[in-house]
């Protein structure tokens, strides 16, 4: 009986036999996705810890995280046991209804961060494009005048297109012009252009506190002062994008918290590690920012979804005993690194806070990627010269070590082509 029903074998397809996994699953992506990311040939099929396997079975150290998003590293047994239990009970309602998510992690949220107010939306780019709106919400209860936003050079914002009209970096901007009109870009240093910029016409000062695509560059807390009070004394909304540098990466759990007394946003985005991996991004808001919205003016589908609202508590959770991990790691990834640059005279300045980390070469070392990864290292070059690391935060001595070790050998095969300009 059993026979009959058994399917009949598919003709066997000699290329498949013959073309290794890795091969198809490229050729694949070849054929049928749109050619906007330029990836490295690795498939990865599964990760535990700070660790990835490709198909192969080659492992890597993972000192990137997704982009800063596996916070928690891979495989998190906290994080699998709570989406399967999730999971199985709802995974989305609508907004048109309550669950128990949203409100509980908003409440943890507003702990953290000193911003009493959340909206839910799933990724940096929806969270930036939300705070745009309060912003101009804001200016056009003022005055149809108060309508411009101020933005740093070298930011990254996202890439919808309000993200795309504050981004400050031309290479990302320039196919889609023109963008949203009345936006202003400074100098990320510059804070007589800041004064003389914000006036009663502008609905926004946006700063992403340490600018991350743009290099590791801590924006400094002088300048965060100073639009603090401009944006008071012009009635502007001041926003701050923590996207990439908030929820823990730090070494606290947001960047403006790093400095003492804290310069408080009115609003402030973030999103990358908040949901160990799952899609989610917040706009947070103080009372002022959250009356500019009322009902109707915004919204989301899948945001705040029960699922990732649910891993996303679960993640903030695990986040306060995490913390001195952040510190203490980061500090030691950060001091090895350093203690290379007598070595290494193409290394410029070690760069970050936390495991927010920056190493900046005086040649464009986008190779390094590729030769890191034989050594068996995921990491990440950005704006061509500076090798960036965001690993995850449970990450340990001995794996800062391995990646020391890797980086070294990544170095030592850079200096041998090396001569040092003159007049360094
Ligand atoms: C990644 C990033 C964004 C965009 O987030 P997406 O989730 O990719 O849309 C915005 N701002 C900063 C600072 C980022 O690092």
């Amino acid at each position: 009986m059993e026979t009959l029903t058994e399917p009949i074998a598919p003709p066997i397809d000699a290329a498949a036999i013959e073309t290794p996994v890795a091969q198809r699953v490229m050729d694949l992506e070849k054929q049928h996705i749109l050619q906007t990311y330029a990836r490295y040939p690795v498939v990865l099929q599964r990760g535990k810890g700070c660790y990835l396997w490709d198909v192969e079975g080659k492992r890597y150290l993972d000192l990137l995280s997704g982009i800063g998003v596996n916070a928690l590293g891979h495989s998190h047994p906290r994080i699998v046991r709570v989406i399967r239990e999730q999971a199985g009970k709802l995974i989305h309602c609508s907004n048109l209804y309550y669950h128990e998510y949203q409100g509980k992690l908003a409440q943890k949220l507003s702990a953290m961060s000193g911003l009493p107010r959340t909206f839910f939306c799933n990724s940096g780019t929806e969270a930036i494009e939300g705070a745009l709106k309060i912003a101009k919400a804001h200016g056009n209860k003022v005055s149809p005048e108060k309508n411009e936003i101020i933005a740093l050079e070298n930011s990254f914002h996202g890439r919808s297109i309000g993200a795309l009209a504050i981004t400050g970096q031309a290479k990302y901007r320039n196919d889609f012009e023109p963008l949203l009109p009345n936006v202003r870009f400074i100098p990320r240093h510059d804070i007589d252009a800041l004064v003389e910029s914000v006036t009663d016409r502008t609905a926004g000062i946006v700063l992403e506190l340490i600018q991350g695509e743009g290099g590791i560059y801590p924006i400094g807390e002088k300048m965060t002062r100073v639009a603090r009070e401009l944006a008071d004394r012009h009635n502007a909304m001041l926003l701050f994008d923590e996207i990439q540098c908030g929820v823990g990466r730090p070494g606290t759990y947001f960047s403006y918290q790093l400095s003492e007394p804290a310069v408080m946003p009115d609003v402030m985005v973030a999103a990358k590690p908040l949901g160990a991996g799952l899609p989610i991004g917040v706009i947070m808001t103080n009372e002022r920012a959250a009356a500019s919205l009322g009902a109707g003016m915004h919204g989301s589908t899948f945001g705040g979804g029960a699922l990732a609202t649910r891993v996303a508590h679960e993640c903030c959770l695990m986040l306060e005993e995490l913390m001195p991990n952040i510190r203490q790691a980061g500090a030691y990834f950060r001091t090895e690194l350093a203690a290379m640059t007598h070595k290494f005279p193409f290394i410029k300045e070690v760069r970050g806070h936390g495991l927010m980390i920056g190493v900046d070469i005086d040649f464009p070392c986008k190779h390094f990627v590729t030769d890191a990864l034989a050594d068996g290292l995921l990491i990440n070059v950005t704006h061509d010269t500076v090798v960036r690391m965001l690993p995850p935060y449970i990450i340990n001595e001995r794996e800062v070590d391995r990646a020391i070790r890797g980086l070294r050998n990544v170095f030592k095969r850079a200096a041998r082509n090396y001569t040092k300009p003159a007049g360094l």
